[in-house]
């Protein structure tokens, strides 16, 4: 949707490359695409995600749906436009993550699959730095748990284009990890996340060390 208004701009290069910031993480700087109803689980996973690979001594952010509408997106609604700019800025962002060696976790419904499609194309040249999460949980189970009365409220009318209700979600065709919510607890999803991470090396296996014994360190403070 957005315009194209830069003009004149010239990139301008920086001494540390990615590989070097990646090296002092220990760990490649990658995204995990939640995608998934609202109440599918989106958020409570990128959280636990965000706290495993903090005990692992990795580096993770999460960028959450409602948390960005806050900020750097509290002018945006929720039409079929301003979704897709929605999805377009977060995606840039979690190119800025990956480029940082950071582990970018994003949950955000980001209904439309072109438009997850496009977050992806920014990583085509990072060799599989894009993993997207399908976050799969009928309708019905997800109005039932309703955590933020969501559903009550699209039910009602007071929500319009609320995704699943009155404007729709397009299911990922082939994400990286399909994870059923209704049937699996958190910790099990957790636990296939991060054996994903492993077994394809984007991890390191074992804990690293140092990171983890600093982390120790901390919390024993705090
Ligand atoms: P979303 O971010 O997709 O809108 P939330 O994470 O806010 O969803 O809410 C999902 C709800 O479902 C939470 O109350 C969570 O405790 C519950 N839940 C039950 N099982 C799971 C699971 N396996 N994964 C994630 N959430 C689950």
């Amino acid at each position: 949707m957005t315009e194209r208004k830069t003009i004149n701009i010239v990139w301008h290069p920086g001494k540390i490359t990615r590989a070097k910031r990646e090296h002092l993480s220990g760990h490649r700087g990658f995204t995990i695409w939640f995608t998934g109803l609202s109440a599918s689980g989106k958020s409570t996973l990128a959280v636990a995600m965000e706290e495993a690979l903090y005990e692992h001594g990795c580096h993770a952010y999460v960028l959450d749906g409602d948390n960005v509408r806050h900020g750097l997106n509290n002018n945006l609604g929720f039409s079929p436009q301003d979704r897709t700019e929605n999805i377009r800025r977060i995606a840039e962002v979690a190119k800025l993550f990956r480029d940082a060696g950071v582990i970018s976790l994003t949950a955000f419904i980001s209904p439309y699959r072109v438009d997850r499609d496009s977050a992806r194309k920014l990583a085509q040249d990072e060799h599989d730095a894009f993993i997207e999460v399908f976050v799969d949980c009928p309708v019905a189970v997800c109005e039932k748990r309703d955590p933020k009365g969501m559903y009550q409220k699209a039910r009602a009318g007071i929500i319009k284009e609320f995704t699943g209700i009155s404007a729709p979600y397009e299911p990922p065709d082939n994400p990286e990890i399909h994870l059923r919510t209704d049937q699996m607890t958190v910790g099990e999803c957790v636990q296939s996340i991060m054996d994903y991470l492993v077994d394809r090396n984007y991890i390191p296996c074992a804990p690293n060390s140092m990171q983890t014994s600093y982390c120790a360190g901390l919390s024993s403070i705090t």
